[in-house]
Parts: structure tokens; C-alpha cells; sequence
């Protein structure tokens, strides 16, 4: 069965969503979710997914959870980039929802974040359980019926975060940990290796200094050097 992922960039359009430092957050989160549907679509199999939005519009806190519901997803993962004076990464979820699974894709998240926040010395605020039931930022995670997961991409309003978000090398290793977390949770299939194999390996044997032969069997190299050995030849055997 294809499994669904629906992947949810916050804010857009009307909504620019925290701003500072040059930056928008309704953009980068576009970005961020473009690069992880790009992850998943070149290095897993077996899903589909679907952006809430996939260009600069307003989408209602509903209709993004309606998007997920109505597509029967297995996973719903929703992007943001936070503001308020803080720094690092952080990310909810509901208590109520889906607690074991949605546990495990926070978990999973987390897990491929580190080396991320760790190479940047970025700070893990942790993984959030969010109560508030009337607290707006979780609606989504709230309202939509599968495992589901909120993440907070650093601080637009810090300065040190914000020349992060500045670079697309980054934001691509933020796509690429979102897309493992989710690939593992859900237990997607690596696509077959499409790269070609090695260059067959040719070895090649001079005789008395003269290149007489190209060998791709272990076994011919063995039986032709053995000959010429007894021969009484110099063989050289080169890879
Ligand atoms: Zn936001």
C-alpha cells in the first residue's frame, strides 16, 4: 500500500509567518518541505506525497489538516521556523493524538537532527509535548488523524540561527534529516541503487615487458601467468 506523507509547510501567502533578520518565514519553510519531498522521491519507494502548499499561498490551519485527513496519511509533518528570543530547534506534539507513533516520529526526528544541530553547535530544546489544547501552532497537529509532528527550525529573530537559514547547504541537511525521520517511521523502502556498478575491473599482464593480455577472471590471470612462468617469461601483473 502507498503510504501517504503529508508535509506541511506552515504560514504563506497573507501569513508571512515570523520575519526577521531579511528573512521570511513562509519562505524557508517552503523551502525546507520542497527539498524534503525531493529526499524522499529520489531515495525512497512506496509513498506519495503531498505538500499543503507548494507555493506562496494562504492555507487555513484547517484546510491543512483536512488536505492530510482526506488522503488517509500515515504522517503529517508540519515546518516552521520559530521566533521569540530563542535559539536551536525544537518540535510538539499532542498528548491526545497518536501518542506512541507520533512519539516515535518525534523521536525519529530528533535523532536526525543531531548531528545537524551538532555540527553547527545548534541547540536541541528538546521534544515538546504541547498541552495546550488552545494553543494555535498545534492545530495541526491536533486536528489531523495520523501521527503527526510540528517541527521549529531554529530562530528567525537570532542572529547566529539566522545566517543558518541563509545557507542552502543547510537548509538542505535540515531536509535531508526531516526526510530519513520520516522514511524510517514509516519503514520506506531505499531505492534500488541506480547508479552503475564499478567499472569492471580489468587486470592487466605484461610479458617479457610487453602488455600481452587484459584479464576480467581471477582464474585466466592464473592459468596464463602460470603458463608464461613456466616458460620461463617475466610476467608483471598490473590492476
Ligand atoms: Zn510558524
Amino acid at each position: 500500500m502507498t503510504k501517504v506523507i503529508v508535509l506541511d509547510p506552515g504560514h504563506g501567502g497573507k501569513d508571512p509567518g515570523a520575519v526577521a533578520n531579511g528573512l521570511q518565514e513562509k519562505k524557508l519553510v517552503l523551502d525546507i518541505a520542497k527539498r524534503v519531498r525531493k529526499e524522499l522521491n529520489d531515495q525512497y519507494s512506496g509513498h506519495r506525497v503531498i505538500l499543503t502548499r507548494d507555493r506562496d499561498q494562504f492555507v487555513s490551519l484547517q484546510k491543512r489538516c483536512d488536505i492530510a485527513n482526506q488522503a488517509k496519511a500515515a504522517c503529517f509533518v508540519s515546518i516552521h521556523v520559530n521566533a521569540g528570543g530563542g535559539t536551536g530547534f525544537e518540535s510538539f506534539v499532542v498528548p491526545n493524538a497518536h501518542p506512541r507513533s507520533a512519539g516515535l516520529l518525534q523521536r525519529n526526528i530528533h535523532q536526525a537532527m543531531a548531528p545537524v544541530l551538532k555540527k553547527y553547535s545548534m541547540r536541541d530544546r528538546g521534544r515538546k509535548v504541547d498541552t495546550q489544547a488552545a494553543s494555535r501552532r498545534i492545530h495541526v497537529v491536533r486536528a489531523t488523524r495520523m501521527k503527526a509532528c510540528l517541527t521549529e527550525n531554529l530562530f528567525i529573530d537570532a542572529k547566529k540561527d539566522a545566517a543558518l537559514l541563509k545557507k542552502s547547504s543547510f537548509l538542505a541537511e535540515v531536509a535531508a534529516a526531516h526526510a530519513d525521520a520520516i522514511a524510517r517511521t514509516e519503514g520506506l523502502k531505499t531505492k534500488a541503487k541506480s547508479d552503475p556498478k564499478p567499472a569492471d575491473e580489468w587486470i592487466r599482464v605484461s610479458v617479457n615487458g610487453q602488455q600481452k593480455h587484459a584479464f576480467q577472471k581471477r582464474e585466466s590471470v592464473l592459468s596464463f601467468v602460470r603458463d608464461h612462468v613456466k616458460a620461463g617469461d617475466t610476467v608483471d601483473i598490473k590492476r
